[in-house]
């Protein structure tokens, strides 16, 4: 006997493809023949039985739209042995047999808990950062990046105009992929990630007189959220040390904004489908993840113990041609 009915919820940080993501879940479900539920803000509405049944019209003229219509939390009632407890109580009297948590890091491991308590859980990766380790991809990370290029454009014709130097910070937690895409792609004298070790002297103010003395006369440089190094300073810094005039700019929330690009509602739509189809095949404690641009599926378990990989290569690209 199949599963006959699953839920889907939002958690943690929202990421633009998050409603493809749910609209993809709802309507794979809807045509194997389930019944879905939409839980409303992450794992509170398992907590409240805060849910809503889900028809192929819910999520019709969702797919270009940013944010996410079931919502999204942070649930610190959740995260405990107690709260573990009473959702999965919840989900057994709500007739839920499988659920598909989209989020990141945090909401896999509330996933893993939730099917150690016997709710089969599968995550799909929704989130900005590109932060989990077992995806080369995750939903909302494209459209992310292609927000915060849009916007150092921006600052590029001020600071062109006046001649500065514009320090900009990007989000992206403890990964660096935000910033190293976005600075490459505004074509930034310098890029600062957690991953690489910098050396402000070398890096940024030798470079900068370097390239001021054969012609240069504005300046870029991205800087990641977790690079420890505060943009506001490093702009007095670099004012202090160049004398070029610096401004700094922090992106902030604005990043998480927005219509999905083409390639965030493709990848929800194959990853919201591929999670559906392992419950469907009575799989769990699964994480949906890319590799090598296919849609592939780890545990959770062990998806929350791999390392996570950073580009060094294109870093190295990004040095040999920013100067
Ligand atoms: P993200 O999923 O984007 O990484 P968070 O880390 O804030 O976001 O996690 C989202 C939610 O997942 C938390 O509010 C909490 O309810 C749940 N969660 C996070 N960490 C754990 C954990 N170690 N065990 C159980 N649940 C967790």
């Amino acid at each position: 006997m199949g599963i006959k009915r699953i839920a889907v919820l939002t958690s943690g940080g929202d990421a633009p493809g998050m409603n493809a993501a749910v609209r993809s879940v709802v309507r794979t479900g809807l045509s194997s023949g389930m019944e879905v539920l939409g839980v409303h803000r992450g794992y509170n509405g398992l907590l409240n039985c805060d849910t809503v049944e889900m028809n192929l019209r819910s999520v019709s003229d969702i797919i270009h739209t940013g944010g996410t219509v079931l919502y999204t939390a942070r649930s610190p009632e959740f995260n405990s042995a107690e709260g573990v407890q009473l959702a999965a109580d919840n989900c057994r009297k709500m007739g839920i047999e499988g659920l598909i948590v989209i989020g990141g890091d945090g909401s896999f491991r509330g996933a893993r808990d939730l099917t150690q308590a016997g709710i089969p859980c599968v995550g799909v990766p929704g989130t900005i950062d590109n932060d989990i380790a077992c995806s080369e991809y995750t939903i909302g990370y494209d459209t992310a990046m292609n927000t915060a290029m849009e916007m150092v454009d921006r600052l590029r014709d001020t600071t062109e105009s006046h001649n500065r130097c514009s320090v900009v910070e990007v989000m992206g937690r403890r990964c660096g992929d935000i910033a190293l895409n976005t600075g490459i792609a505004v074509g930034a004298m310098a890029i600062l990630v957690p991953e690489q070790p910098y050396d402000l002297e070398r890096d940024i103010y030798k470079r900068m007189q370097y390239t001021q003395s054969i012609g240069k006369r504005h300046f870029i440089i991205v800087v990641a959220e977790g690079a420890d190094c505060p943009v506001e300073e490093l702009a007095k810094e670099i004012q202090r040390n160049t004398g070029i005039e610096s401004r700094a700019t922090i992106l902030g929330h604005v990043q998480r904004g927005g219509s999905p690009t083409l390639r965030d509602r493709v990848v929800a739509t194959q990853m919201g489908y591929h999670a559906v189809k392992l419950l469907e095949e009575g799989k769990s404690n699964r994480v949906v993840a890319m590799q090598n641009s296919q849609i592939v599926d780890f545990d959770i378990t062990q998806a929350l113990q791999m390392p996570r990989d950073f580009d060094a290569d294109l870093y190295q690209i990004a040095l040999k041609v920013s100067i």
